[in-house]
């Protein structure tokens, strides 16, 4: 049996009255790409935003390796081994993209000094298609660029589960491909990805199994092929 890095267990969110995530439980186990699909409002990113300590749960478990993170603030969360990237990108516009690489770096689990840093953000840039631009500020890259700059900075963080909200959004039909290939490279390195996905295509080719949120609750978990002929997923979809 693999062994399950993340456990979620009747987490729920609150915001005042509104219930955004209610009484979630899923594994992830190690190596494994797990999908969160659902639609719009659905609670998909407040399950991220809880997983990486952006804010804390209003109720319920997420522990990693066996250890409770919930609640834990999101550097020291970064640090025992969750990373992310945003589905709006957030990174640092006026400094490079090796500075915003070995930024994040500084927040990962296993410390590095300087050249080390730079020299691993490096390897990572290669990695992601960007090392012919390491050099040149963030502002000045294309959208897709800045996509994969936030996924290296991620990466930097030698993460056990990588969170990737939507990072597939927004991208043109040609990067879309490219992404979705850049993905499955990580999925072939043996990482462990939990993807919370709108695009089907990538859900079909890149997910191990989903689970499905529709108003803040669970309604469907397992392969992609299955969940996504379910009749109960069709039509939360749908909004019939
Ligand atoms: P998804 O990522 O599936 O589109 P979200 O997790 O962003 O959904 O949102 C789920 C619900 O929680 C929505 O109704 C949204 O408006 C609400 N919500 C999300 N974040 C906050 C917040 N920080 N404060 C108040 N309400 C929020
Ligand atoms: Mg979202």
């Amino acid at each position: 049996m693999a062994r399950v890095v993340l456990e979620v267990r009747n987490v729920t969110k609150r915001f005042g009255g509104l219930v955004a995530v209610n009484d979630m439980s899923f594994d992830v186990t190690q190596h494994e790409v797990l999908g969160i699909i659902g639609p719009n409002g659905s609670g998909k990113s407040t399950m991220i935003n809880m997983i990486s300590g952006t804010f804390p749960p209003s109720a319920g478990v997420i522990r990693l390796n066996g250890q409770d993170v919930a609640g834990k603030p999101a550097h020291r969360i970064a640090q025992m081994g969750v990373a992310r990237t945003f589905q709006l990108v957030r990174l640092l516009p006026e400094l490079t993209v090796i500075e915003n690489v070995v930024a994040g770096a500084a927040f990962g689990h296993r410390r590095r000094w300087k050249g080390e840093a730079e020299r691993y953000a490096q390897t990572l840039l290669d990695r992601v298609g960007l090392g012919g631009v390491m050099n040149v500020p963030v502002s000045s890259l294309t959208y897709i660029n800045t996509k994969r700059v936030e996924l290296a900075r991620a990466l930097a963080c030698e993460p056990e589960v990588l969170l990737l909200d939507e990072w597939l959004a927004g991208l043109n039909p040609t990067e879309l491909q490219t992404g979705i290939d850049l993905i499955r490279s990580l999925r072939e390195d043996g990482r462990t990805v939990i993807l919370v996905e709108h695009v089907m295509d990538a859900i079909r080719s890149l997910c191990d199994r989903c689970v499905v949120m529709s108003s803040g609750c669970k309604i469907a978990e397992g392969t992609p092929a299955d969940v996504l002929s379910d009749a109960e997923v069709i039509r939360a979809y749908l909004g019939a």
